[in-house]
């Protein structure tokens, strides 16, 4: 499936370490539209560019993107 763009579940709900960004925290470079700031840069962690939405995980809305994520991110912390 396709981002959907100004969702931004996934630089919320996981913790990055690269980043130093806890579970639960916006993403520092998470812009006020929830588009990341540094798209495309180098900076931006691999992790981030290596996600890609899919269906199970970003489901059918923003609210669900974010349940499913914070629920991931419990199942593997
Ligand atoms: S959770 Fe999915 S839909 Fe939401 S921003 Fe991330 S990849 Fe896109
Ligand atoms: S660097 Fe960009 S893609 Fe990665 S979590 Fe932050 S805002 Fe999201």
């Amino acid at each position: 499936m396709e981002c959907r763009l100004g969702c931004g579940a996934c630089c919320i709900a996981p913790s990055i370490s690269s980043l130093n960004k806890p579970a639960g925290e916006r993403c520092r470079h998470l812009n006020a539209d929830n588009l990341c700031a540094i798209f495309g840069q180098p900076e931006r962690p691999k992790v981030c560019a290596d996600f890609k939405a899919c269906a199970w995980v970003c489901g059918s809305s923003n609210a669900v993107a974010l349940t499913n994520l914070i629920e991931l991110e419990q199942l593997t912390s």
